[in-house]
């Protein structure tokens, strides 16, 4: 069976990076497998793209569909055109799309208006929030896709009462958190480190990067002083998202605390979030990434799509509005916060038990007859 792995913006790479190796392992292991990486370009630089690939060993793409820019309906429509021309040129068995950017919604379409089976993995996860667009990549992606691997029972709850058959749904834990432990021992020290001065426990590490956190300046510098007002004494790393990059560049905000750099690539970036005293971020997968590895979390947005970071995890939801952080600073300087579990099935084995359910579900598929099959196959008008 031939698996096309669709990644497009840098929250992607972590989730496929291990889904490659698994395909790969179970190929060595004999079986009919093999996989085509196709890369959307909607991240598209060294920092937000690049350095994932080196870091994270994943091959470089089969092909980019270099569909970086423009608004959401521009990107959309750019990749399905491009991933359409790619299925009729290589018609896999099924494809596979991973959690909520504009790739993963664009590239389910396409496959799916081509008979292309698709599999989500991240499904069933709903913030509630409608002014998010990955909310809407995650809706329109479920309501179409065939196969749902699910990171919680929560999430297959959710499936199952919008309708979704439970063979359809197989709940096999969280990719990216087997990226995590895949590389917990590679860590590195990021270069900035002894410049300026960090050391372990002592610092905050902030990450912002939601339009309707940092699109207005008014807003992204509120957060900046709230933040800067609760956590006196010690420093901030920054790493700026791109777009929090542009607001800043006009409100121009400095602070001898606050310190601003570049997105680091993941092996800094988790070295900074394992040794830093709290990570205070409005990005759903570090809160993941924060509950694994214990350490406390304040999620700057008025929902989450990922629960059980809270119920069980170190994430508290701190809300939308800078007012709201000082207690929760409060409590975490007098030690009182809560100290997580980690949740059922983030083991760092679910990328072999998603290949297993490909496996079974596809696994009769033969290569090369499936190659022959794909030069016969036209666009549906
Ligand atoms: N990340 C990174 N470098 C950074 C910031 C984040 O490697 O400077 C990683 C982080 O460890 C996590 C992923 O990027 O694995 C989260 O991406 P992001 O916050 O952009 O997306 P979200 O999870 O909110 O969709």
């Amino acid at each position: 069976m031939l698996v096309t792995v669709v990644a497009g913006a840098r929250p992607n790479f972590m989730k496929i990076s291990p889904i490659i190796k698994a395909i790969k392992a179970a190929r060595r292991d004999g079986r009919a497998i093999d996989y085509r990486l196709v890369h959307t370009g909607q991240h598209f630089d060294q920092k937000m793209s690049g350095e994932f690939f080196e870091q994270l060993g994943i091959p470089q793409p089969d092909i980019n569909l270099e569909c970086g820019g423009g608004t959401q309906a521009e990107q959309t429509a750019a990749v399905m055109i491009a991933f359409e021309r790619e299925l009729i040129a290589n018609r896999p068995d099924i494809v596979i799309v991973v959690g909520d950017v504009t790739s993963t919604l664009a590239c389910t379409i396409s496959a799916k208006k081509l008979c292309v089976p698709v599999a989500h993995v991240e499904a069933g996860i709903r913030s509630g929030d409608m002014t998010m667009p990955e909310e809407i990549n995650r809706i329109v992606t479920d309501s179409i896709c065939d196969h749902f691997f699910t990171t919680t029972i929560h999430a297959g709850n959710l499936l199952k009462e919008n309708g979704v058959d439970q063979d359809r749904i197989h709940f096999v834990g969280n990719t990216m958190i087997d990226s995590l432990y895949q590389n917990l021992d590679r860590l590195t020290q990021p270069r900035f480190w002894d410049e300026r001065r960090l050391s372990s426990g002592d610092y905050f590490l902030l990450t912002l990067h939601r339009p309707s956190n940092v699109d207005d300046s008014t807003k992204l510098l509120e957060f900046l002083n709230a933040i800067l007002d609760g956590t006196e004494g010690h420093k901030i790393v920054f790493p700026v998202h791109p777009r929090t990059r542009k607001t800043l560049e006009t409100a121009r905000f400095e602070s001898e605390r606050l310190i601003q750099v570049d997105p680091v690539g993941y092996l800094e970036f988790i070295y900074l979030l394992k040794n830093c005293r709290a990570v205070i971020t409005d990005s759903g997968g570090i809160t993941e990434e924060a509950t694994v590895l214990n350490v406390p979390c304040m999620t700057l947005r008025d929902s989450t799509e990922r629960p059980e970071t809270i119920e069980i995890g170190t994430n508290e939801l701190v809300g939308a509005d800078p007012q709201n952080l000082a207690p929760y600073l409060t409590k975490l300087a007098k030690g009182g916060w809560k100290r997580g579990s980690i949740p059922e099935l983030w083991d760092g084995k679910t990328a072999e038990r998603i290949v297993k359910v490909l496996l079974r579900e596809y696994g009769t598929h033969d290569l090369n007859l499936n190659r022959t099959v794909a030069k016969k196959v036209s666009v549906v008008s």
